[in-house]
């Protein structure tokens, strides 16, 4: 078990009574994490995501944020205001039942890091409602290596297409 440490973590909270989908969120983010940054913005590769449920009059903003190669079992049903919100609804896991948070070309997963170098993520700048408020608290976590988005990107494709194809892949690039 890992050392105890007190760290200070950003958290993005979103206020559903405000949020009215515009989903400026969604092409903020896809901008700024565009290659070259802001060539392009298809929110299809953006780490915020509306979770839109139009019967049920149901909006919510959420952020990408583990990669998990199985989908869960937790099908529980929040009543907020009144409303219910399924438990997916507010999970930014980076799972395989739903298509939110791969990038549409590779396939890769994509997550929210907080817009690396901004004081106020691109998602919290945009947001004309105020859906959405940054906020920073003190948290004790067990300390350890987080993976970084190499990492997350390559498990994913081991998890596609077995270590082996893939070494057998990076072998032939070597050669080139
Ligand atoms: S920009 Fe704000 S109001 Fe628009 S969808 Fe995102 S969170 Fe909701
Ligand atoms: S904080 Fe940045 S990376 Fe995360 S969802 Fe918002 S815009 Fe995207």
């Amino acid at each position: 078990m890992g050392e105890l440490v007190k760290k200070i973590v950003k958290t993005i909270k979103v206020d559903l009574d405000k949020c009215n989908g515009c989903r400026a969120c969604e092409i903020a983010c896809a901008a700024f994490h565009a290659k070259p940054k802001y060539s392009s913005f298809n929110p299809a590769r953006s780490r915020i995501r509306m979770v839109i449920d139009e019967r049920n009059d149901e909006w919510v903003a959420i952020r990408a944020t583990d990669y998990t190669k199985a989908g869960c079992d937790g099908r529980r049903v929040y009543t907020i205001n009144g409303k219910e919100y399924s438990e997916c609804s507010f999970c930014g896991t980076i799972c395989p039942t739903r298509d939110l948070f791969f990038e549409p070309d590779s396939g890769l997963p994509l997550k929210c890091d907080m817009c690396e170098g901004e004081e106020v993520p691109m998602c919290v700048q945009i947001c004309s409602r105020d859906a959405l408020t940054c906020e920073e608290k003190e948290v004790e976590v067990e300390e350890q290596v987080k993976p970084g988005e190499m990492e997350i990107g390559l498990k994913s494709l081991v998890d596609k297409y077995g270590l082996r194809k893939l070494a057998d892949t990076f072998a032939r690039m070597a050669q080139k």
